[in-house]
Formats: C-alpha cells, sequence, structure tokens
C-alpha cells in the first residue's frame, strides 16, 4: 500500500536502514542527559540550520506533536489574548484549545480567498495556519509579510505542520513556527518540532510562565545544554539527523514538490471534468496537500477503488468528508508512485 494520507504519511525509504543503525549503535537505549544525546541534538540543530535554511538567532526544540505547540504558544506566549485567522478545521482546532487557556478571538476566512491582513490592535499574537491540511490551502510568503509589516510588535505563530520539510518557510516572517515529523519530514509519527525567534524567546520571558512541563522557558534553559525538559523521543531526534544529512536543501525539494503539484494541477484542471480541486482560486493552492472534489458517489468509488489498486488516499476532512479526498503531495513519495497514482486517476476523469 502506497500512502498518500497527508500524515502520518509515507516515510522516506532510508528512514528502515536509519532504524537498524539506531539498533546497532545502541542509540535507541540511550539517556537523555547523556553526551551522546547532546551531541545528537546539536548535530540535529546544526542540520536544520543548514538544510532548511533557519536564520540566526532562531531556536529549535523537540516537543511531542504539532498539537502539543499550540498549548505551548497559549501558555508560554500569550499573556491575555490571541487572535486566530484561519478557513478550516486545523486552524479552528487551534483556536478552540487556545480558547480553554486564554482569550481567544476566532477570525474566519473563505477557503477561496487569501486573509486580508489587518491590524489586530490588543492582540499578545496571531496564529496563522500556513498549510490547511483539511482543505488543501496556504498563506503565501506576501501574506505573511503583510501580517508581519501590519503589526510589527505582535508575536506571529505559525502553524507549519504539512509543509515544513516540504518548502521553503519564509521564517523572517514570524517568531514561532511549528510541525509534526509525520507530514513533510516523511518519518514516521511521534514527535513536534518547535522553532522560535529571538523576540518569541523574549516574550517568554516577561509573560514569565513557569507553570508546566512544558514551559518555553524550560525548553530553552534545557535547549542551551543540548538537553529536553523530559525524556525526548530519542529515536526520531536521531533519524531526523540521518534524515536531514542524507536530505537536498529546502529549495531544490520545493522545487520538485512545486513540479509535482503543478502536475497535479494541470491533470484535474483540463484533463478531469468529474474530479476538480477544491480549492479554485490558484494563489491560495497548498502545493503539499492536494484537496479533490467530486459527487460524493464518485469520490466513495476512488477511494475504495484506490485501496484495492494498493494507493491510500485521504479522507475528506470535517464538512469536506462525503465529498472530497486528498493526496498528499509530500517529499518523500516516489516519482514512479506519483506516475501510478495519476494512472489510476484516468479512471475516474
Ligand atoms: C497534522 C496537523 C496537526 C496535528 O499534528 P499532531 O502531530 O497530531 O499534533 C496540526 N496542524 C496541522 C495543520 C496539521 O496538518
Amino acid at each position: 500500500m502506497i500512502s498518500f494520507y497527508p500524515g502520518p504519511s509515507r516515510i522516506y525509504p532510508k528512514v528502515s536502514r536509519y532504524m537498524a543503525d539506531a539498533c546497532r549503535e545502541g542509540v535507541v537505549s540511550i539517556n537523555h542527559r547523556s553526551a551522546m544525546f547532546m551531541d545528537i541534538y546539536r548535530q540535529t540543530d546544526a542540520l536544520f540550520r543548514q538544510k532548511l535554511k533557519l536564520p540566526d538567532g532562531y531556536t529549535l526544540y523537540f516537543v511531542s506533536s504539532a498539537t502539543e505547540c499550540w498549548e505551548i504558544v497559549a501558555q508560554s506566549l500569550t499573556g491575555s489574548k490571541s487572535v486566530h485567522i484561519f478557513n478550516g478545521a486545523f486552524g479552528q482546532k487551534w483556536h478552540r484549545y487556545a480558547a480553554r487557556l486564554v482569550q481567544a478571538l476566532p477570525a474566519e476566512f473563505d477557503l477561496q480567498q487569501a486573509p486580508v491582513p489587518v491590524t489586530y490592535a490588543g492582540a499578545d499574537v496571531i496564529c496563522l495556519t500556513q498549510n490547511e491540511t483539511s482543505n488543501g490551502t496556504q498563506l503565501t510568503p506576501g501574506v505573511l509579510k503583510k501580517f508581519r509589516t501590519l503589526n510589527p510588535a505582535t508575536l506571529i505563530a505559525v502553524d507549519a505542520t504539512s509543509s515544513m520539510g516540504g518548502i521553503d518557510l519564509p521564517w523572517q516572517q514570524a517568531d514561532v513556527w511549528f510541525a509534526s515529523v509525520q507530514k513533510c519530514f516523511g518519518l514516521p509519527a511521534g514527535m513536534g518540532i518547535l522553532v522560535c525567534s529571538p523576540a518569541a524567546l523574549h516574550r517568554a520571558e516577561t509573560v514569565g510562565n513557569t507553570n508546566h512541563y512544558n514551559s518555553l522557558l524550560y525548553l530553552e534553559e534545557m535547549r542551551q545544554k543540548w538537553q529536553t525538559s523530559y525524556t525526548p523521543n530519542v529515536l526520531t531526534v536521531y533519524l531526523l539527523m540521518r534524515s536531514l544529512a542524507d536530505s537536498k536543501t529546502i529549495e531544490q525539494i520545493q522545487v520538485a514538490v512545486k513540479n509535482r503539484f503543478k502536475k497535479w494541477a494541470v491533470f484535474f484542471d483540463t484533463k478531469s471534468t468529474q474530479l476538480n480541486l477544491l480549492v479554485q482560486n490558484k494563489t491560495v493552492r497548498s502545493f503539499t496537500v492536494l484537496a479533490i472534489k467530486g459527487q460524493p458517489d464518485v469520490v466513495t468509488k476512488v477511494k475504495s477503488e484506490a485501496s484495492k489498486a494498493g494507493f491510500l488516499l485521504g479522507e475528506g476532512y470535517g464538512i469536506w468528508k462525503e465529498n472530497t479526498f486528498r493526496i498528499a503531495n509530500f517529499p518523500a513519495l516516489k516519482r514512479s508512485e506519483i506516475a501510478k497514482l495519476m494512472d489510476f486517476m484516468y479512471r475516474f476523469i
């Protein structure tokens, strides 16, 4: 079965070798206070910086999930009020989680249009979902930049769970970025990656929240020793290190992802009448997750036939459950696998 599910998804083929190495080298049993773990953290940090072009001063943390990052932003960085700009299920969930902890204002926008950035007076943090996995939309660097320009003193936190590692993110346009490894990083599920700017750390000091094991202040205190505030997923940190060492730069990965996306877009825009991209506006389409819309009976048939043919497709999400399915366009998928799925899709156009 080839997984085109937009997370957990296909892992990079080399991961099985890294896992075998981890067992042989004893990485799977090491203590997270040991010199060996500290060295793995330090090396992963250096490789991440190099391959993903992280700016100097931005810091990297390992946490358990993207969901945990929603809470870290609320607890460690918000102080009193966050505003949540979203058009789909993940952005909405983030808002709901935050609303249990702080004052969180929702600002929904239409999925066929980019949000219109304004100045959010009184907000401590602006929360954006760069890639909305539920409906296949994304925020462009241009839109992110406008939020930044109009809100120079406000922290900006970005959920990039299904794009980090697949596209070249404009790090400077936000203060907090996070993802989990089971999407574009092509690794087994079970770890989150959190990136913070110097301004985010400064804010964490002002807020001064130390009530939680995952308070950003603790994460940073431990990071300075290349450690974590709790026993981390050591194996996955190691897999990330190995995978980054072998990976191309993010610019190169992005070129491949965009080219593959274009082929899919041409296919659904020009070759197919029954199946079309849910998002018509080309400027807001995600490069890494495609949501395909059709009549519910066609969608049901595509999914069941796909599973017989050895493809796992993503289910429609939330309000799009019945009339959409999703296709991951993550870098770990092989070109030959995508070609096979496209061949298969010809049966339904
Ligand atoms: C998958 C996903 C999440 C949740 O990730 P977890 O690792 O399950 O916490 C959050 N936001 C977006 C946009 C996602 O795609």
